[in-house]
């Protein structure tokens, strides 16, 4: 994965789950500090994962 902002392959994947069983990468380019997450291969946007998360929250 190359950042999309600077092109370096310098970055950091995370996988998380959220509570509704949906995986979700988070990407952090350790060059340019951008900050990026896709789920299932499209890119969405932190608020996207908040309004899951907040959504299955009992
Ligand atoms: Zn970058």
């Amino acid at each position: 994965m190359d950042c999309p902002q600077c092109s370096q392959p310098d970055v950091l994947e995370i996988q998380h789950v959220l509570p509704d069983d949906t995986e979700v990468w988070f990407f952090s380019c350790h060059n340019c500090e951008e900050k990026w997450w896709n789920r299932e291969g499209e890119d969405i946007d932190i608020t996207t994962v908040l309004e899951i998360v907040r959504q299955t929250r009992s």
